[in-house]
């Protein structure tokens, strides 16, 4: 099984990586995929180009063989839509399973994703939670989570779509807003992001005076 964790990565953060990893072990993944958006649907355009992007996130997981970073979504023109990137990975991997890890704020703003009911056909949604996090309960998006979700990663491995696992992560109190913010006010973001991204930030001279 293979997983998917796409975001802005602007820049990335231990918050992406150390949650990435714990699921990675938990699921025994073969590997995760970081896919950068391009053109983000749902805010502004990222501070950081996509090859920036790009870079930082190499530089993250350099050593980490588990750990693959995908730019199949800065060819396209347009919104990243995760829905055309499930596809294109579908049309490529055949009936590998696919999880698609997404963090809990994330999820509960899933019904306004583009075709969002369509993206459980195409792989396993893997909820990245913190310990007693609390479940939608009401709305569509419970409806959803009764008729998909299952109990254990196990339940994850008999096919290659379709079932919603809620699965507890390290918490780690990250964003990379806060990391932008930081360092536009001349502050250090040291112990929040590799070392290798720092230097490239800096070398790039990238976040000061801006968030
Ligand atoms: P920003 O602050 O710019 O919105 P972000 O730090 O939330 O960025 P994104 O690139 O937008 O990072 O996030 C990509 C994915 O990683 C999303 O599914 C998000 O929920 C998840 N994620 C981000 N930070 C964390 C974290 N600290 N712990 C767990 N999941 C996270």
């Amino acid at each position: 099984m293979i997983g998917i964790l796409g975001g802005t990565f602007d820049p990335v953060h231990f918050g992406h990586l150390r949650t990435a990893l714990d699921v990675c072990e938990v699921l025994a993944l073969d590997e995760v995929r970081l896919i950068p958006c391009h053109l983000p649907p749902h805010r502004g355009r990222p501070v950081a180009t996509s090859r920036q992007r790009v870079n930082m996130l190499e530089a993250a997981v350099q050593g980490y063989s588990a750990f693959v970073v995908d730019q199949r979504e800065l060819g396209r023109e347009g919104p990243s839509y995760t829905i055309d990137t499930l596809t294109s990975l579908r049309a490529e991997l055949g009936a590998t399973g696919l999880c698609l890890l997404i963090g809990m704020d994330a999820f509960r703003g899933l019904t306004t994703w583009h075709r969002w009911g369509e993206l459980i056909d195409l792989c396993h949604l893997v909820v990245m939670t913190r310990p007693g996090a609390r479940i939608p309960a009401q709305g569509e998006l419970a409806d959803f989570i009764r008729l998909n979700r299952v109990d254990s990663a196990d339940e994850l491995q008999q096919q290659a779509a379709g079932r919603l696992l809620f699965q507890p992560v390290t918490r780690l109190e990250i964003s990379a807003t806060d990391i932008r913010k930081r360092l536009a006010e001349g502050r250090s973001a040291d112990f929040l992001i590799p070392e290798a991204v720092h230097k490239l930030i800096n070398r790039e001279g990238l976040y000061q005076g801006r968030q």
